[in-house]
């Protein structure tokens, strides 16, 4: 048996049982995202840091906090666990005291999104479900489509016409059915809905099946257990539907709720100036209450209105209507976090900066965490003792395309030591 208790709506507060309902009908399908609740004093009897040193190094050593029952909680896997990475070097370049990268690219289909689909495809075997869909602009639907083969269920994909080539070359190889939709994203989210509940096909689209957040949240839990003894001030997500930042939140306050850690960081999350509707939405929520420091959940209007204009190249938070917008928020004021900007340019800059200075190649949207973290720093957010942490959410071979577009051209020479030579003396530093 899982240890859920309940599922409650983030909206209106109602709670349901397990297998009652996905989202709240009250509430309806674009607002009354449920969130999973647990027995955390049991979840605290067997979770322990002596447990924890045995277990698997994936994320299923978690399992007391995962909604799926004993039979269907893998206890052995290749997702998650990735490496906190020390980077002075950028860290320096930043103008911060410390930075760690919590680097997800690592994860079998190459992206953060690992987390959530191999817990639904648990869930949907749980379900009994025999084929899954989602919807995505690349990642989830990439890694779907990987722990689907792994799992041997067929998988339905939906995407828009921005998906780059990188993701599409993953889906097809990992043999999903692909639907490139000849329409916006959004309508492509409409039809695998309408197409899930026709085949009743499991939905695996993050924001509106709670259990995919709890996949998520292994991020949050590894954060807290790599830094037990060492917290970090801030640690920063790139924002897209905001269920990755609300999972990574939930993670680490539920490790310190069964008493792994004693502490929790302030969140920040970065969007790209040109698709910012949740930067936006904080922004006006301390402007209407300009006396409270910290708003709190009370502040959150009941209905969230989203305004964007413009475009991002970072496909992967490229999110003018975010799916789950209330429970990213909520990370942000419980946190007492920011959101904040930052522009294309800034996050090529990114791109360049995080290969060069510590290693690690970054998707556009991974790189943006880094490019908040500059922002960050310039407006004040952050100060020079900052200790961070920022997840490199998806890896640069992803999207060669937007990568090239970031790191330059090679030198093309003829096969000639005296060209060679000429190069180097004129750039000695490379
Ligand atoms: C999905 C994704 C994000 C954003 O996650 P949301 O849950 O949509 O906010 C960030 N980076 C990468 C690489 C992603 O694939
Ligand atoms: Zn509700």
């Amino acid at each position: 048996m899982s240890l859920v208790t309940n599922l409650i709506c983030v909206r209106c507060g109602a709670p349901y049982s397990a297998g009652q309902a996905m989202i709240c009908p009250d509430c309806g399908p674009n607002r009354g995202i449920l969130d999973i609740e647990y027995d955390i004093h049991r979840a605290g009897m067997t979770l322990t840091r002596e447990s924890l040193r045995a277990r698997t190094r994936s994320h299923w050593r978690y399992r007391e906090l995962l909604p799926l029952d004993d039979a269907f909680c893998p206890t052995d896997g290749h997702i998650g666990w990735t490496p906190l990475v020390d980077a002075p070097r950028l860290a320096q370049a930043l103008g911060i005291a410390r930075l760690r990268l919590k680097d997800d690219g690592r994860n079998a289909s190459g992206s953060f999104k690992d987390r959530a689909s191999s817990v639904g495809v648990a869930h949907a075997l749980q379900t009994g479900a025999t084929e899954v869909a989602c919807a995505s602009t690349g990642n989830a639907a990439s890694s779907l489509a990987h722990c689907a083969a792994a799992a041997g269920l067929p998988c339905n994909i939906f995407v828009s016409q921005i998906v780059p080539e990188g993701k599409l070359a993953q889906l097809l190889a990992y043999g999903a059915r692909v639907f490139k939709i000849i329409g916006t994203y959004e309508q492509a989210y409409d039809l695998c809905n309408q197409a899930c509940a026709h085949f009743g096909w499991y939905n695996r689209n993050a924001a509106i099946n709670p259990y995919l957040v709890e996949g998520k949240k292994t991020g949050g839990l590894e954060i807290a257990e790599q830094c037990a003894d060492d917290p970090p001030d801030w640690v920063v997500c790139s924002v897209g539907d905001g269920c990755s930042i609300a999972g990574v939140w939930k993670g680490v306050r539920q490790m310190r709720e069964i008493g792994i850690t004693h502490w929790t960081p302030r969140m920040l999350g970065v969007q790209a100036e040109g698709v910012a509707p949740l930067t936006s939405l904080w922004q006006a929520l301390a402007e209407h209450h300009p006396t409270v420091e910290h708003p709190t959940v009370e502040h959150l209007p009941a209905q969230l209105d989203f305004q964007t204009c413009g475009d991002t190249y970072a496909d992967s938070i490229n999110v003018p209507i975010p799916r789950n917008a209330r429970k990213a928020l909520l990370a942000i004021l419980e946190s007492q976090g920011a959101m904040i900007n930052t522009s294309d340019d800034e996050i090529r800059e990114a791109v360049r900066q995080t290969g060069r200075l510590t290693g690690i190649f970054a998707e556009p949207a991974a790189a943006t965490a880094v490019a908040g973290i500059a922002a960050a720093r310039r407006e004040g957010v952050i100060d020079a003792h900052g200790d961070v942490v920022a997840f490199i959410t998806g890896n640069g071979l992803k999207d060669i395309a937007g990568a090239l577009s970031a790191v330059g051209r090679p030198h093309e020479i003829r096969p000639e030591m005296d060209q060679v030579r000429s190069i180097v003396e004129s750039e000695p530093e490379a």
